[in-house]
């Protein structure tokens, strides 16, 4: 099979992979034209279009798929075609297999790529995509669900040789054997879903007192968040940093891996700045963690895009988990490496090598993305979902922005309240950092609040800046009440520039929300 594939495709001087259509190869139980003619896009919002815009580059029509909801939304607009799939909860739309893969069928796309959230981690859809004859963009599903459980992965890991967390890899439902173990362990420990994600039902425990509540909440949210109430322990670690290794592998044999990522910045174990590299990393901490992360995906047998995560604290560095999809912070990646991920992953769907070797992975200077949510840092992050009036998104030198918004687009509030990711690449961190605050000054969102002004507080943070952050940095550094002060700060701003511009009421309200403050963004939408 490998000669019969190779057999179509060349390498050209820069050993990239250049396929030759139309001869026909023949992958799983599917033949295939060289490349896919058609895929389907089982996702919505930012990461739908993004996958979108890597098919039109590969010349690949595309299949969006929407709810009741997302009636509107550019994805839906952006997609050669779309199905409408049911109603806007995602149980009755972006979560039923049946109508995806009927609709994948109906019109004729050969792959789907499912994004991240949703069922790009969902063994049954891997699956159901295989025996529809229809290829899943992502690994095996038996990768999945070795990484499914946090508990089997933790075995498999330990297993392979791969630093994991003090902890235990079975589930606990006894009090008194939970508090042996933390005993053991040493407190604080951290009280986790073994199917756990998104930081939902983790619960962090400083002595035996604490423990039973502990375990009954943690137990009660997992059991109606994962219809699974299985509960393990890990050491808590006090001041970690989250650092992340994104990794590639193909169907012939080659697993590498692209960037190291720093997630630490984060509010309830949600990341909200990301950036690459990160800055503890040197050379040889990154050949080290990075071979590791290697080791893991292989120990499982993973081909296409995927993240090994761990926690890093005072030099050493733990698996934490296995993310089987792509990430929301792979932009940053993309920008530092050159390596468009999204098409690598559908390339290595079709049965292609991949187009790079670990020697050819270089990080060419910094980049940071910022998420930009509907969401009110004021009001414990709630999120904000509604009518966006005004939307002009920032450009200029080394600016990315992923997003699926548009002035009079609609929030809807069934799904995340991602409006895009604000990704900003500089030579150097400093520079990185300069642009993402020039972005920031220039990116005008009215409607809805956002969280554009607490990045502007995390960036003006002199501990951000010398890059000695962890997991704790927003609650250590009281960024919230440092959001007040910038909004004091950019409203004042605006308001001078308005009346130095004789500006009447409306239009200060238009120029002070044109510098992104919280309190203007209200002010403009009281007067319009
Ligand atoms: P989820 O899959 O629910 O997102 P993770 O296991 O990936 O959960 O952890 C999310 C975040 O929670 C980490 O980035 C870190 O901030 C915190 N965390 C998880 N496990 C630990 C631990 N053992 N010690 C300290 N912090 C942890």
């Amino acid at each position: 099979m490998l000669c019969l594939l190779l057999s179509h495709i060349t390498l050209d001087h820069t050993s990239r992979i250049t396929p030759v259509p139309p001869k026909r190869f023949y992958l799983g139980s599917v033949f295939l034209q060289g490349m896919f003619n058609k895929i389907l896009i089982a996702n919505r919002g930012e990461i739908a279009i993004r996958v979108m815009r890597a098919c039109r580059e590969l010349g690949i029509s595309t299949v969006a798929v929407y709810s009741e909801a997302d009636k509107n939304a550019l994805f839906a607009k952006y997609a050669d075609e779309a199905v409408f799939i049911g109603p806007a909860p995602s149980r009755q739309s972006y979560l039923r297999i049946d109508n995806i893969i009927k609709a994948a069928l109906e019109t004729g796309a050969q792959a789907i790529h499912p994004g991240y959230g949703f069922l790009s981690e969902n063994t049954h859809f891997a699956s159901a995509c295989v025996e529809n004859g229809i290829v899943f963009i992502g690994p095996p599903s038996s990768a999945i669900d070795a990484m499914g459980s946090k508990i089997t992965a933790r075995q498999t890991m330990k297993d392979a040789g791969v630093p994991i967390v003090p902890g235990i890899e079975e589930g606990i439902t006894d009090p008194d054997i939970a508090a042996e173990i933390a005993e053991r362990i040493g407190y604080p420990i951290i009280l986790k879903p073994a199917a756990g994600g998104g930081g939902i039902g983790m619960k962090i425990v400083q002595s035996r007192e604490e423990l039973l509540p502990a375990l009954i909440s943690s137990q009660s949210v997992a059991r109606s968040a994962f219809g699974d109430d299985t509960i393990y322990i890990e050491k808590y670690l006090t001041e970690p940093r989250h650092i992340e290794f994104q990794i590639l592998a193909d169907n012939h044999g080659k697993t590498i891996y692209v960037s190291d990522r720093e997630c630490s910045i984060q509010r309830r174990h949600q990341k909200l700045i990301e950036e690459s590299p990160s800055p503890v990393m040197t050379e040889e901490l990154r050949e080290r963690m990075g071979s590791i992360a290697v080791k893991a995906a292989k120990a499982i047998g993973y081909s296409s895009a995927g993240t090994v995560e761990f926690m890093y604290s005072r030099g050493d560095f733990y698996f934490l988990e296995m993310n089987t999809r792509l990430q929301v912070e792979h932009p940053i990646t993309e920008m530092v490496t050159g390596v468009d991920l999204a098409k690598e992953q559908i390339m290595v769907a079709a049965g292609y090598p991949l187009g790079y070797d670990q020697c050819d992975m270089k990080i060419n200077g910094w980049a940071i993305e910022c998420r930009i949510n509907a969401e009110d840092p004021l009001n414990d992050f709630a999120p904000c979902p509604g009518k966006i009036k005004r939307y002009r998104s920032p450009g200029g030198p080394g600016i990315r922005v992923d997003s699926g918004v548009y002035t009079g687009y609609v929030i809807p509030p069934y799904y995340d309240s991602l409006i895009s990711k604000l990704v900003a690449h500089g030579k150097d961190r400093k520079e990185a950092i300069a642009r993402m605050e020039r972005a920031l000054f220039e990116y005008i969102i009215v409607g809805v609040k956002t969280n554009l002004i607490f990045h502007k507080a995390v960036l003006r943070n002199k501990r951000f800046r010398s890059g000695d952050i962890n997991t704790h940095f927003i609650k250590d550094e009281n960024i919230v009440e440092a959001v007040k002060i910038v909004a004091v700060e950019d409203y004042e701003k605006g308001m001078s520039l308005a009346s130095a511009l004789g500006a009447d009421n409306r239009q200060i309200a238009a120029i002070s929300a044109a510098v992104g403050s919280y309190l203007s963004q209200n002010r403009a939408e009281e007067k319009s």
